[in-house]
């Protein structure tokens, strides 16, 4: 391929899609029917917690981020696992049908699962949208926005003395003087070129 960052020009925004007892940062988020109550389909890393769990909920909420959104909010939806690590804990939400929004986002839909599509990384899951408020005027912001900019968003720091390895798609850190054969992101899912080495000094 290549240049596969064109990619990155597909117009997707920046969401926090929140379920019954986690979430996680989403980008691909689309509205694929018209009328009151359109389908808005997202799709879902395979291997991400989020996904088990809208295997068994049946209801899910996108939150949708301003550009001016803090940053602790990509970082803590965006590189950090339920299984391990309370996200709702860490950031200030609002409860609206059962569901946590973030309550610093332009606004929300909450939607019904109709339909999950499996293709071999994600499942499309399709919700019919339910509720759907605005919470504030402002820009959101997009993916690539975020790309252009996640370096200064997310500043990820490593610790002093250790070599570490930077996802530079999602800011997860490893500590090692290398990387272990066939690594991949846990966070993200990516290969081991897509990590940059960092000295610690
Ligand atoms: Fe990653």
């Amino acid at each position: 391929m290549k240049n596969k960052k064109i990619t990155h020009k597909i117009t997707q925004g920046m969401y926090v899609l929140t379920t019954k007892d986690g979430g996680c940062m989403v980008d691909a988020v689309s509205q694929i029917s018209a009328g009151d109550h359109p389908l808005i389909s997202v799709a879902v890393r395979k291997d991400n917690y989020t996904n088990e769990l809208l295997k068994r909920n049946d209801t899910f909420a996108l939150s949708v981020l301003q550009k001016e959104i803090d940053p602790k909010i990509i970082e803590v939806f965006g590189m950090h696992s339920m299984r391990d690590y309370d996200k709702f804990a860490q950031v200030n939400t609002i409860e609206i049908e059962h569901l946590q929004i973030i309550e610093q986002a332009l606004g929300y839909m909450i939607c019904k699962i109709e339909d999950r599509i499996e293709n071999d990384t994600h499942t499309l899951f399709i919700g019919r949208l339910l509720e759907a408020d605005v919470l504030r005027e402002g820009e959101a912001m997009s993916y690539d926005y975020y790309q252009n900019n996640k370096d200064e968003l997310l500043k990820v720091t490593t610790e002093t003395g250790k070599t570490a390895w930077v996802c530079t798609i999602c800011g997860y850190v490893y500590y090692g003087e290398e990387l272990p054969e066939g690594f991949k992101c846990p966070v993200c899912g990516v290969e081991a070129s897509l990590f940059e080495k960092r000295k610690g000094e």
